[in-house]
């Protein structure tokens, strides 16, 4: 069977710096992944891990040394001259800086790479006026980037990547310089980008809420190697190995600090407060809560399908504590009073 359009196979990849009067670098120490076409897949790692070498091995930025990368069952490592050309433009990119050039208005930025292509003019004109209006910058068309928010340059930076059509979105920590809500905005537009466009979209981050908030699969690296890898909600709720248990605990606390915060100023009407943390499994969940405590009131939930299972967090009060045995079942922990 062919491969769905986009999907792309790392085999046995190693990528190695020869450093001078060092022992040679192994920057990437035969990585194996299997990305399918069309999802959203993230990759989570520590700083130098490896996961922007990993990133730029898919648009042949950093020629592996060993091992094959195939898109849609076809190897492209070792392309040269138009083969390498025509795999570049199926893989659009983005970066935490935007990589914008600042002498160019938005319409400028974006229809860079296809007058740079030699595409007709009148074609130019189509592709930019189409992705433009789809990162919903149609009311700034002819800004400058100095005028322009961290968020607002993202979505040029995204309608540059898309204007070659292509089957795959590479994002290098694409929203680690952007505020909590400007984050969420353009992870929903990478979202929408992957969902109408079929793109298949692989983002690297240090930021375990990244890829819980869009990706369907996540792998962990560590010294160039995948360490574990497995559906985003899996990996929540039953991480293998310890650098994805850290990852996890670390977002868990952002999490709860964050809905510690909303209900801070509420009104205690209960005696005890808890979040549960619903993670996908029948002992979690709204109605394993209300087993337990059929009186809770409904604080604050933070809930999500993520590929059809219920995540995230709910914050409620009820008049009787909780047992520790209760607790421990439905993954509870007690808020301060
Ligand atoms: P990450 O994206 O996870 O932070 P990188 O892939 O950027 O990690 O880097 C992995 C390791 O490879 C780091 O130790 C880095 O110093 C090294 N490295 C990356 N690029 C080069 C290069 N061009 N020359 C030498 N070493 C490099």
């Amino acid at each position: 069977m062919e491969p769905a359009r986009g999907t792309i196979s790392l085999r046995g990849v190693r990528k190695t710096y020869r450093r001078r009067g060092r022992e040679d670098f192994h920057a990437l120490d035969g990585v194996d992944l299997e990305i399918p076409g069309g999802s959203i897949f993230g990759v989570i790692g520590r700083s130098g891990a490896g996961k922007s070498t990993l990133l730029r091995t898919i648009n042949l930025l950093a020629e592996p040394d060993a091992g094959e990368v195939l898109i849609d069952g076809l190897r492209v490592d070792g392309s040269t001259g138009s083969a390498l050309a025509a795999h570049r433009r199926k893989t659009g990119m983005i970066f935490q800086h935007f990589s914008l050039m600042a002498s160019k208005s938005v319409w400028q930025n974006a229809a860079l790479p296809l007058r740079l292509a030699g595409v007709a003019e009148a074609e130019i004109d189509r592709r930019v006026a189409e992705l433009v209006t789809l990162v919903g910058l149609e009311d700034h068309a002819h800004a400058f980037p100095a005028s322009l928010s961290g968020g607002q340059k993202q979505r040029v930076a995204i309608a540059r990547a898309l204007v070659h059509d292509p089957e795959i979105l590479l994002s290098d920590e694409a929203t680690s310089a952007l505020d909590p809500e400007t984050t969420r905005s353009i992870l929903a537009l990478i979202r929408r980008i992957n969902r109408e466009r079929g793109v298949t979209v692989v983002l690297i981050t240090h930021e375990m809420s990244v890829v819980e908030e869009i990706a369907d699969a996540v792998a962990i690296v560590d010294g160039g190697r995948v360490v574990e890898e497995g559906p985003t909600w899996r990996l929540f709720s039953e991480p293998r190995h310890a650098i994805t248990a850290d990852f996890v605990r670390a977002a868990r606390r952002d999490r709860l600090a964050d809905i510690a915060a909303a209900v801070d100023d509420m009104e205690w009407i209960g005696a005890h407060r808890y979040v549960a943390r619903l993670d996908g499994t029948s002992a979690t969940g709204i109605a394993a809560v209300a087993d337990v405590a059929p009186d809770f009131r409904v604080l604050k939930s933070d809930i999500r399908a993520v590929q059809g299972r219920p995540q995230g967090y709910l914050a409620f009060e009820t008049g009787a504590a909780l047992t520790d045995a209760e607790q421990a079942a439905l993954r509870v922990e007690a808020l301060p009073r």
